[in-house]
């Protein structure tokens, strides 16, 4: 039995093919055997809320509660694009919620588990407007507005966030070593699970003399990307388009 981690689809009405891999890998015999199913945030590109009434999120509902009826548990932390994803998605999804953060016994060992945009502790902006943006007030504003003006709303965040992932640095955007230290340290592991930063691969490092991994998961552009732990055996791999 092996545990199974997926982040960064970005799903979108605009990349079916996405959507259908997405929906072909929760099928597959891999993710129906598994343990466990972990899905550490940005799963779409933008959630307006758990009333959305389009079709991605029905399908992505489907999906995973039909992983969760064959007995494998699901579980959701959300990412900087879809933080407001509730409790009543994820009881139709069949997805238990998890906070950035959690420790999970991952096949044996400790594991932490975050989506990984509040490692990026060098860019300072992105920091300010997370701070904002999370705080219930601002949730209940956005959620009490109409969701064809929510979906303006995302639409708007989306251009403006590609206008300025252009603009700025890309090692800004990556982790910042020393808080990825720090948060495990805190947590008291030496394994970390996260996604955000999309480059994917295996950090070996040594925290505080001990071996330690930071394990980053890739994202769904151009194919697939999974993370496979299977006792010892830790496997990054992508995953081919249908
Ligand atoms: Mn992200």
């Amino acid at each position: 039995m092996s545990t199974l981690f997926i982040a960064d689809l970005h799903l979108d009405e605009a990349r079916p093919r996405i959507t259908e891999l997405f929906e072909r890998f929760l099928i597959s015999d891999e993710a129906r055997s598994a343990r466990a199913f972990y899905i550490l945030g940005d799963l779409v590109e933008a959630w307006i809320g758990d009333d959305d009434d389009a079709e991605l999120p029905t399908r992505i509902a489907h999906a995973t509660r039909a992983l969760h009826d064959a007995g494998v548990p699901v579980y959701f932390m959300a990412g900087n694009r879809d933080f407001l994803l509730g409790h009543a998605f994820a009881e139709r999804a069949g997805m238990t919620l998890l906070d950035d953060g959690t420790v999970h016994d991952v096949e044996g060992t400790p594991t932490l588990l975050m989506h990984g945009d509040v490692l990026c502790t060098d860019d300072v902006e992105y920091q300010a407007v997370r701070a904002q943006v999370r705080t219930d007030a601002w949730k209940r504003q956005i959620l009490s507005m109409p969701l064809e003006a929510r979906r303006a709303f995302a639409a708007k965040a989306r251009s403006d966030s590609k206008s300025r992932t252009g603009r700025i640095d890309e090692t800004i955007m990556d982790v910042n070593q020393g808080a990825v230290e720090s948060a495990m340290r805190d947590a008291g592991v030496h394994r970390l699970v996260h996604g955000h930063t999309h480059r994917p691969a295996v950090h070996d490092f040594a925290l505080d003399g001990v071996a330690a991994q930071r394990i980053v998961l890739g994202d769904w552009y151009d194919h697939g990307s999974v993370l496979r732990i299977d006792g010892d055996v830790v496997e990054l791999r992508g995953l081919t388009l249908p």
